[in-house]
């Protein structure tokens, strides 16, 4: 898979998909990433990519140039089309079935808006999907594009070391995980739960599932109505 993060601030996207197992599994080349620098794609002299909105109102507009000069850099490198994500609050919602789609993707292109967002002709004539990662507004699309980037890549073959790291986990198994214990087996004088020390496969799987279930039922009453109806 490739990435591309279209922003004004590379370095923030950089600073942390080059980091633990993302940026591990770049310098593996189990995934590959760029990030562009989307004023170098501006003919102006002073590398302005921004202007006042048409019809007044408050903030800046990024311009349609830079970004489509940008977006038409990448297809030429890539020599395809990439699929073209622009990280925006009007879009869906994302969640683990669109990371496990995207995770089938090829190339994506993800662009991050700023300021009051970007002018709608450029949007139309790029831009395949949306996506929010929800209700709230924020500065910019890169904190967006790196959950996005984060949540598709972990599920690429090779980034994690079993699929079934992502497959067992919560929402991916359609219920919460079940809680988790490591060393010591007594802590604070709290012990772990005696089934997990038995060595016993089948009765650690039946606990835990036992587990997810009533975790879920009690926390994302939605998931557990789901799940009920899906026996
Ligand atoms: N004026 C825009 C509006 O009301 O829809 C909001 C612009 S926001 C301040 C600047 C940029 O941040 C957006 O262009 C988008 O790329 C990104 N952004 C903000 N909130 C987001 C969210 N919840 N999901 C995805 N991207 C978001």
């Amino acid at each position: 898979m490739h990435i591309e993060i279209m922003t004004l601030f590379p370095e923030m996207c950089e600073a942390v998909l080059g980091e633990s197992i993302i940026g591990r599994a770049r310098r593996a080349e189990k995934i590959s990433l760029h990030c562009r620098q989307i004023r170098e794609y501006t003919h102006d002299k002073h590398r302005r990519v921004d202007d006042t909105p048409y019809g007044g109102g408050m903030g800046m507009v990024m311009q349609c140039d830079p970004i489509y000069n940008c977006y038409k850099a990448v297809c030429d490198e890539l020599g395809t089309k990439p699929h073209t994500i622009y990280m925006s609050p009007k879009g869906r919602i994302f969640d683990q079935q669109k990371a496990v789609e995207l995770s089938q993707t090829e190339n994506i292109l993800i662009i991050c808006g700023h300021y009051e967002g970007v002018d709608q002709r450029v949007l139309d004539k790029i831009v395949d999907e949306e996506i929010s990662i929800g209700d709230y507004v924020l500065t910019g699309g890169e904190l967006p594009a790196m959950v996005l980037v984060d949540s598709v890549a972990r599920m690429c073959p090779g980034v994690l070391s079993d699929e079934l790291c992502f497959t067992d986990e919560s929402i991916y198994s359609g219920l919460l995980e079940y809680p988790q214990y490591t060393r010591p087996e007594v802590w604070e004088g709290e012990a772990v739960p005696p089934v997990l020390l038995t060595g016993h496969h089948k009765n650690i799987q039946e606990w835990r599932t036992q587990q997810s279930i009533e975790l879920t039922r009690i926390k994302r009453p939605d998931l557990y109505e789901k799940y009920i109806r899906s026996k």
